[in-house]
């Protein structure tokens, strides 16, 4: 499992436990399920009291989704670096980097991708503790 995927997976599952706004109730309890016809999760078993705890129509806490959402911005900003990064250091192995400018350009896709990649692990802390955390993202 990368960096990224297990961050995506993470986010996932913080946005799947945000309370809703109105009731308090998480937008969908006991963790990930299936999406119902009309995007709303649908209860296993139609006995349960799954309903009693779900919200009809959830609105998750806004800043709380706005978090999860500039979250997977820096993930996306991270690998759309990394493909511009990897196409640099290919040319530049390649020898077709000729200019100053593509030599800067290069040096400063890596230093870019170098941030952004610190900024990954920093959010991965928040989940330290979870078994997919890999030891080499430690500090
Ligand atoms: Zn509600």
């Amino acid at each position: 499992m990368t960096l990224t995927e297990f961050l995506l997976d993470r986010i996932a599952e913080d946005e799947r436990s945000l309370p809703c706004i109105n009731c308090r109730r998480p937008v969908e309890p006991d963790g990930p399920r299936e999406l119902g016809e009309f995007g709303h999760v649908a209860a296993a078993d139609p006995r349960s009291d799954f309903w009693d705890n779900v919200c009809p129509d959830p609105t998750p806490v806004p800043r709380a989704l706005a978090e999860c959402e500039a979250k997977r911005r820096i993930v996306e900003m991270f690998e759309d670096e990394c493909k511009r990064r990897d196409i640099y250091n290919r040319a530049y192995d390649n020898g077709q980097l000729t200019t100053n400018q593509d030599l800067r350009s290069r040096l400063a896709s890596n230093a870019h991708c170098r941030g952004l990649e610190e900024a990954m692990l920093a959010l991965a802390q928040v989940y330290a503790d979870h078994s997919d955390f890999r030891e080499e993202w430690r500090p």
